[in-house]
């Protein structure tokens, strides 16, 4: 009997990889998903946390990858890089995209972890998929970049997209027939209308749309907190819990030397709840308000009441109307401080990180 292939897909959430990897399991192969937690990941935990509002009401707060892996009916393995992604993300040999975004270097990256990992011989798997598309991204989806994929991940012939396969060069898995190449792809292009009418076919009536890309570093605004952290720290490298909490509430720095998290709403203050132990943490006690936390050292009296009166600003506080607030050190007692709140105009654009 012939022997059964397996392929190991990677997983992003996004409609991509959930069609490679379905279009590839229709030809009988075994497929199982991977999907990376770098720590920048949209499908992190903080995407879920927020309330939604306005359009976004009716979006479910799930992790898509784990979905996707629903909807394909496979195993998903989600597996733990945050350390070893630092050196990529910190020095991409590639370069950055048009934000902090290391994509071709990600790439690299994750093609070689899928292979170590999938052909690892407790697992067994012959090749690698991805959902990649040529011509869809400009610096790491081209008709050169592709091929350094598969060549600097070191998985080669051994890496198959099928989304767009006819228009690249055949692969082992199909010069062996264990998939028929007349049955993949051959999209190219930022037009994703034959995506959307391929998921059709499959029945498949809903997916994700990341907007941009699969992780934080293609957000501009994030990418402007990250390099605000680094010059704060005076070197460019991250904590887990930097990175996390990047993602969460408005980030204004008044002074060099502090920053000032404060929570957007109740999901948001509830998660920087967690980080109380770690972090100076400030409470509205007058007022209902947010929770701020900051990040920084050696701050004075005034530092805090400056703090303070910002807090105020986003409490109900009115202008300049007395505000007060707890503020509770790591490891140490709350102390209540009266001030006032400060009036909105005051706060200064260039605060806001
Ligand atoms: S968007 Fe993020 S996760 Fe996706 S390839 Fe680029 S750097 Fe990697």
């Amino acid at each position: 009997m012939e022997q059964q292939r397996k392929a190991v897909a990677l997983i992003s959430g996004g409609l991509d990889s959930m069609l490679a990897a379905k279009t590839v399991m229709e030809q009988g192969i075994h497929v199982e998903g991977l999907n990376f937690f770098t720590g920048f990941c949209v499908e992190g935990h903080t995407q879920a946390i927020r309330e939604r509002r306005g359009p976004n009401a009716e979006k479910p707060k799930r992790n898509n990858a784990l979905w996707v892996a629903e909807q394909l009916g496979i195993k998903l393995h989600i597996v733990d890089v945050i350390e070893e992604y630092k050196e990529v993300m910190l020095n991409p040999r590639h370069g950055y995209g048009q934000h902090l975004n290391p994509c071709l270097d990600c790439k690299v990256f994750m093609v070689r972890k899928a292979q170590a990992w999938g052909f690892m011989e407790q697992h067994g798997f012959d090749f690698v998929i991805t959902g990649e598309v040529m011509g869809q991204r400009p610096k790491s989806q081209t008709k050169q970049t592709m091929p350094l994929i598969a060549r600097e991940s070191g998985v080669e012939d051994r890496l198959l997209r099928p989304l767009s396969a006819k228009v690249l060069t055949e692969t082992l898995p199909e010069r062996e027939g264990w998939v028929d190449r007349e049955r993949l792809h051959g999209f190219h292009g930022r037009n994703r209308k034959p995506q959307i009418e391929l998921a059709k076919k499959f029945g498949f009536t809903e997916w994700a749309q990341p907007s941009g890309g699969c992780c934080f570093l293609t957000n501009e605004h994030y990418s402007d907190k990250l390099k605000d952290l680094w010059q704060a720290q005076g070197k460019r490298d991250y904590e887990l819990d930097d990175i996390m909490l990047l993602k969460v509430g408005r980030h204004l720095r008044p002074a060099p030397h502090f920053k000032l998290i404060i929570g957007r709403e109740e999901g948001e203050n509830q998660y920087l709840e967690g980080y109380r132990h770690q972090f100076i943490c400030l409470r509205p006690v007058s007022h209902r308000g947010p929770l701020c936390i900051i990040d920084g050292d050696n701050l004075s009296a005034e530092d805090f009441a400056q703090a303070g009166r910002i807090l105020g600003r986003y409490s109900q506080a009115a202008d300049d109307e007395a505000f007060a607030f707890e503020l509770t050190k790591p490891g140490g007692q709350g102390e209540v401080i009266h001030t006032t709140a400060l009036p909105g105009p005051q706060i200064k654009p260039g605060w806001h990180v």
